[in-house]
């Protein structure tokens, strides 16, 4: 009930244009990005210089950690098969596109909302990881932006308000879901878009936290 009073706003139905959506533990499980993270290059990485696996695990997890999430490296397949002389990423990522899940409601909720509202991709991932995350329900979107790709950045207010001036939107137009506090909450609620943040598993102690996304659904309802 909190949740309904924090995100209430007057006339919010008639307002809001866009949906944005994040995509990895928005929209997209995990088990893609951790068959690449933590499968796929740690194994390349054990045949290539000659280690156990575990080893190989060990080295690969120091190096993720040494870079961290707030530089765009992180983000970046590429730079780590090339860091790690692993070979061609394209080829590799191909391979696991079957890995690739989408949440239970997550076709529904596209469906739902793409009927009322213009729906857009707002990611973290670079275009090269999108191709894959996005292959079965990249119809449902007008646009996609990768802070990285496109803007060389992580997810800023500063990403936020580019995204609203390429749609045409106010910022107040748009709401935006996704599983990061920070990137998908803290950042684009700070230039005025409805950011929801979507806990999936209670992680946070956020008390406004949606658990799904046919939460989402249900809230905007409302208005
Ligand atoms: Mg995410």
């Amino acid at each position: 009930m909190l949740a309904v009073k924090l995100y209430s706003k007057k006339n919010m139905s008639t307002q809001i244009k866009v949906i944005s959506f994040d995509v990895e533990g928005t929209l997209v499980t995990t088990d893609f990005s951790y068959a690449i993270w933590f499968e796929m290059i740690p194994q390349r990485y054990a045949k290539r210089h000659g280690l156990e696996l575990d080893e190989a695990m060990l080295k690969v997890k120091q190096a993720y950690e040494s870079v961290g999430d707030q530089r765009l490296e992180w983000y970046d397949v590429k730079y780590w098969f090339t860091r790690f002389d692993l070979g061609r990423a394209n080829i590799a990522m191909e391979e696991l596109q079957n890995r690739v899940r989408y949440y239970p409601e997550t076709a529904k909720t596209l469906e739902n909302l793409g009927r009322q509202y213009r729906l857009s991709v707002a990611s973290g991932s670079p275009r090269h990881f999108l191709k894959h995350l996005l292959r079965d329900i990249k119809h449902n979107f007008s646009s996609v932006f990768s802070s990285v790709s496109d803007f060389n950045n992580v997810k800023t207010a500063d990403f936020y308000l580019q995204i609203c001036q390429q749609l045409e939107v106010r910022p107040e137009q748009i709401v935006h879901v996704g599983d990061n506090l920070q990137f998908d909450f803290t950042e684009p609620a700070s230039i005025g878009i409805n950011a929801f943040h979507l806990d999936r598993e209670g992680k946070t102690n956020n008390p406004i936290a949606l658990r799904n996304l046919t939460q989402m659904i249900d809230l905007l309802r409302r208005y």
